[in-house]
């Protein structure tokens, strides 16, 4: 069974997609701050964490300090040598006792915050990919959006993990190594001391380039997907096209780009941390034959220079941990941004405080409506009036990139006029609730998209409570009756991804039926182009004329008899209505419709 996100939950996304949102949109260039901004109120849990973290590696950072009490003790002789070890070996098991169960609990504290906020994320784009418009969703590729959705909030997820704990962590183990060192030793220290600067002025000399490969490299793997998500859609008409090859050598440079691009990644990041290891190691080499020169000259005793050594390693150690963090950091930074990019977009539809509608009779008006694209020049729709009155159908016909689709996109209210009003009931639609409006309207698009589930599903999709009576009605009303009786499991049927198992009439019959159960006010019909055999298009044609009745229909029309029977049929060209009338009297003017007519009939 499925599960939707409890309310506790989707309130924790809301909540976590407002804090990013609010300080994305404060430090639009640092990232850094964003993150930290996210996890206010959180942090609590990772210090919890990191003190579990601590007393987990406890043995480790006493294990240097143990073993040269040790020598010290053996070199001593007697029976101090005896109680040394002794000591020792108890202290270091002692400590190991407690490595599991703190382990345990540092990971449940740091997982439960990076997950929770990991799937919050996700929840918050999806959300967020709900509300944006349309015409967003048209510019930009599904595979983009769902490499963010995946791939940035996973480096996102890693960033959180690394940054808080790998950070607090080194912070700690340097502190607890210096402290016991400038307490044993102040010469050695100085050593100690000097490797943060170099280690930042590494840092810093390799900081941008990474940070520009990331970004290269991320904004690659974005197109890789969308390049994938289409290519795999286009499968059909690759192979129909026999387009195997052309498809594949367009992918493969796809691919070699992003080779290239991870490539150069990985060689700046790898030779950023040799540089670092090399610049380490030679410290790390002075500073034995430091602490060997003291030993010998009796200044510090035989034992601790392993004690030295092993604490500089862990001082260098700390020090390359953090420079590794490096490349995560600008990875997940990068992501943050990515993610920021989505989330802060204003491109969405905003019903808040507008008039919401309780009825509809279907009446519109088009005043003046001019419309163009964002990316491209030139209007689609040009001074665009007509008037429509409750329950007549409306026919718009016109060649291919008049705008007919445009006009019945604006009709759902994905896009508004650029100039000019759509008036609804008498009121202008960019005044109303569109949620509320969209409430009496149903859809028939050209291509109806199905989903992989039952019949029943596709039909019902989104409607609850609706009774079997209802259901048979609107399947007998859609022609699918003789289908459905076909079918090994009936309306329980399960159907193929985007039901690739139904031909293009019994889609569109689905999606009829789909409409009619929901009883709409306006009914809006985008007609195949394909040709359809005789009997399924009088079968189609019998149920688009039960789902009209009464009802405000608007058909782009590109059949002979849909337009035969339409109430009325308007004419675009050029983002204009060139003539409008019934069939009769458009065939009586013997204008541009006539024209038209006259030709398909002579193609029929
Ligand atoms: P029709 O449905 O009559 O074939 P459309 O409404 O789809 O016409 O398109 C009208 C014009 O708008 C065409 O010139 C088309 O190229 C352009 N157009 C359609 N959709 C977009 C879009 N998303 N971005 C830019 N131009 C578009």
């Amino acid at each position: 069974m499925m599960r939707g996100l409890k309310k506790s939950e989707r309130k924790h996304s809301q909540e976590l997609e407002q804090k990013f949102v609010k300080y994305y949109k404060k430090y639009p260039e640092n990232s850094l701050k964003v993150l930290l901004g996210f996890y206010k109120g959180q942090y609590h849990k990772f210090l919890i964490s990191c003190f579990f973290f601590m007393i987990k590696h406890s043995p480790a950072l006493f294990s240097s300090l143990l073993i040269a009490n040790v020598i010290n003790g053996v070199l001593a002789g007697g029976e101090d040598a005896k109680r040394a070890i002794f000591f020792s070996v108890g202290i270091w098991l002692g400590l190991l006792t407690i490595h599991l169960p703190a382990n345990y609990l540092y990971m449940k504290y740091r997982a439960r915050v990076t997950r929770q906020t990991e799937a919050a994320l996700r929840g918050a784009l999806v959300r967020k990919l709900q509300e944006l418009s349309i015409p967003y969703h048209t510019q930009v590729q599904s595979g983009r959006l769902q490499s963010k959705i995946i791939r940035d909030v996973e480096a996102i997820e890693t960033l959180s993990s690394q940054l808080f704990m790998n950070a607090m962590n080194i912070t700690l183990n340097m502190v607890i190594m210096i402290g016991i060192t400038a307490v044993k030793n102040r010469i050695i220290l100085v050593f100690f001391v000097l490797v943060a600067p170099i280690a930042s002025l590494t840092m810093v000399a390799f900081r941008k380039k990474i940070s520009k490969e990331n970004r290269d490299f991320r904004v690659e793997m974005e197109n890789t997907s969308a390049r994938v998500m289409e290519m795999v859609e286009m499968v059909p008409v690759t192979r129909a096209h026999a387009l195997e090859e052309v498809e594949r050598e367009r992918m493969e440079k796809q691919l070699e780009e992003t080779a290239e691009k991870g490539y150069r990644l990985d060689m700046v990041q790898s030779n950023f941390g040799a540089v670092g290891w090399v610049v380490f190691q030679v410290f790390q080499a002075l500073c034995l034959g430091f602490s060997g020169y003291l030993a010998l000259k009796g200044k510090i005793q035989v034992g601790d220079i392993t004690f030295y050594q092993t604490s500089f390693t862990t001082v260098v150690n700390q020090f390359t941990a953090l420079i590794n963090l490096l490349p995560v950091l600008t990875k997940g930074l990068e992501s943050v941004k990515s993610v920021g990019e989505v989330l802060s977009c204003d491109d969405v539809e905003h019903n808040e405080g507008k008039e919401e509608l309780t009825k509809l009779s279907g009446e519109y008006e088009f005043r003046k409506v001019c419309y163009s694209y964002p990316d491209s020049e030139g209007e689609v729709l040009k001074d665009l009036s007509m008037r429509v009155k409750p329950g007549e159908t409306v026919a718009i016909v016109g060649s291919s990139g008049s705008g007919k689709t445009t006009m019945l996109n604006m009709l759902i209210g994905f896009m508004l006029p650029k100039e000019g009003q759509i008036l609804v009931d008498g009121k202008d639609i960019s005044e109303i609730n569109l949620k509320s409006y969209r409430r009496f309207l149903s859809v028939v698009p050209q291509m109806p998209l199905l989903f992989t589930g039952t019949l029943r599903d596709n039909i019902t999709y989104g409607l609850e409570g609706v009774t079997e009576e209802e259901l048979q009605k609107a399947v007998q009303a859609a022609n699918l009756s003789e289908m459905v009786a076909k079918l090994p499991q009936g309306l329980d049927t399960m159907l193929e991804e985007h039901g690739a198992n139904l031909s293009g009439g019994q889609r569109q019959r689905i999606a009829i039926a789909r409409a009619i159960i929901r009883d709409p006010q306006v009914i809006l019909l985008d007609e195949a182009t394909s040709a359809l055999d005789v009997i399924s298009e009088k079968e189609i044609q019998e149920a688009m004329q039960r789902l009209q009745k009464g009802r405000t229909t608007f058909i782009v029309a590109h059949r002979l008899s849909t337009v035969k029977n339409a109430d009325r049929i308007a004419v675009l060209s050029a983002g204009k209505i060139v003539e409008e009338g019934n069939y009769a009297e458009l065939m009586e003017r013997k204008g541009i419709f006539y024209h038209m007519e006259s030709l398909q009939v002579s193609l029929a």
